[in-house]
């Protein structure tokens, strides 16, 4: 992409209204705009990395088999008075009447609404277990919206749903889910500590919340560190026994939010050097709520002796959108974002030191022209001054930065700088890409 054909328009000033660092930073490096409390436009860059982020999560979800369907936003309340949230929810449910005066609501979630599907179609033990999931914009009545898109009113969400015929059958659609979303958080570059968590109005026995750790999140967390140790990478997800086995490693030390009563548990358990206290921002939330919704909205199956059964479900959410602010708090400095490479809307920024100069700037329109089909680079073809153009790509957090100036093309170098360390190397024109996929694995 050239700067000068991109809608792109960063901004000196923090906006008056932000406290967290990724909030300023997304509205300065011009990936959102906010059109009313608590509900934003994102523009090319922010939308490039929600992006990402959902395609991330989508193939997690496609690889394991779990099946991606899309459900509407807006929702009859018709099943929402079936269940009793339609009252129960609160005012966080945005309510709406159409012309015929029906009441419909726009979506805060949707246990209601697939348990509705699903009860017409899983008629037999034979038809169980099942997983569905889908991306879809949720709108919640914050009452007090803020850090821009962490605790907004809408938001994207990944939510995925099990159905079992039993409860040991569940519990491991539920265990899967939980090793998944540790593979997830992983292959995003993020640290996250499953927690024990309540489970709130969703309602239900088993529940835990994925918190990536932050000086700035609002989750209190007391965790053993020893679950540091346990990795995920080798865990094969369709291997029951490894699913379980981790599963149980991870859950048998002691990890929790915060209150007085968890307090006490956790200093009695918790041996004193393994203690840590600490913040985080909550990235994703499961729950096991055995039979709550089918018994609600009649999802019932026949079991193989013949004999009516209730399904049990759990449903599995990953903030899509809070993830890109969450990721900005795990990864920026005084200049800027520092995007991990998962992530990054761009692979290279490419940066002309003078753009009157013939030399420097055939070489950039000419490794633009030739690399712009392999690589995603962002190259600043704007007429400005160098150090308008080196603070802009600083802001942007691209990982990798080319900057082509004359005096080091006379002896075929460029300066090739890494954004995380900032460290610039001279690199040789002939041994540009060995360099880029020694260090950065392109
Ligand atoms: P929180 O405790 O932060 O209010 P929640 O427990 O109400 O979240 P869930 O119902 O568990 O949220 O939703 C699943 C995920 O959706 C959360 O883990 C979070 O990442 C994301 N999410 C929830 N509410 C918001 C919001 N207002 N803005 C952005 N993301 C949100
Ligand atoms: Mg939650």
């Amino acid at each position: 992409m050239r700067l000068s054909n991109f809608y792109l328009f960063t901004k000196k000033e923090n906006p008056s209204d932000a406290y967290l660092a990724s909030h300023k930073l997304m509205v300065r490096s011009g990936m959102i705009k906010q059109v009313a409390t608590g509900i934003y436009s994102w523009l090319p860059m922010g939308l490039m990395v929600l992006n990402k982020i959902k395609e991330v999560v989508v193939e997690h979800h496609v690889k394991s088999n779990i099946n991606e369907m899309l459900m509407p936003t807006i929702q009859s309340a018709d099943i929402w008075k079936k269940s009793g949230r339609f009252n129960d929810y609160g005012k966080e449910m945005l309510k709406i009447k159409d012309r015929h005066n029906n009441d419909l609501l726009y979506g805060p979630t949707n246990e209601e609404m697939i348990t509705d599907i699903i009860s017409d179609d899983l008629k037999s033990y034979k038809d169980l277990p099942k997983l569905l999931f889908h991306v879809q914009w949720k709108f919640r009545d914050e009452v007090r919206p803020r850090f821009g898109i962490m605790r907004c009113r809408e938001f994207l969400m990944k939510d995925a749903y099990s159905f079992d015929l039993d409860y040991d059958s569940a519990f491991f659609a539920y265990c899967k889910m939980f090793g998944l979303y540790m593979k997830i958080f992983k292959t995003l570059g993020l640290k996250v500590i499953p927690v024990r968590a309540e489970s709130g109005p969703i309602g239900g026995a088993l529940s835990h919340e994925f918190i990536l750790e932050s000086n700035e999140g609002e989750s209190d967390i007391y965790y053993d560190n020893r679950l540091l140790n346990i990795s995920i990478d080798q865990v094969n997800l369709d291997n029951k026994a490894e699913i379980k086995e981790y599963y149980e490693a991870v859950t048998n030390l002691y990890s929790c939010t915060s209150d007085k009563h968890e307090e006490l548990n956790f200093n009695k358990n918790v041996p004193k050097d393994n203690q840590k206290l600490s913040k985080g921002i909550e990235v994703g939330h499961i729950f096991y709520f055995g039979t709550k919704y089918s018994e609600l909205l009649n999802a019932n199956f026949t079991n193989n002796n013949g004999k009516e059964a209730l399904i049990h479900s759990g449903s599995y959410g990953i903030g899509i959108s809070r993830l890109v602010g969450a990721i900005i708090e795990a990864n920026y400095d005084e200049k800027g974002i520092i995007w991990p490479k998962e992530v990054s809307p761009f692979q290279l920024g490419l940066i002309n030191v003078r753009n009157d100069n013939q030399v420097s700037l055939n070489f950039c329109e000419s490794y633009y022209n030739n690399n712009a089909s392999n690589f995603k680079i962002l190259y600043d073809d704007r007429n400005a001054r160098i150090g308008e153009k080196l603070n802009n790509m600083d802001l942007l957090g691209i990982p990798v930065q080319i900057i082509v100036g004359e005096k080091n093309l006379v002896n075929q170098n460029l300066e090739i700088k890494d954004r995380k360390t900032g460290k610039v190397n001279l690199v040789n024109i002939e041994k540009l890409q060995s360099y880029l996929s020694d260090n950065y694995e392109f």
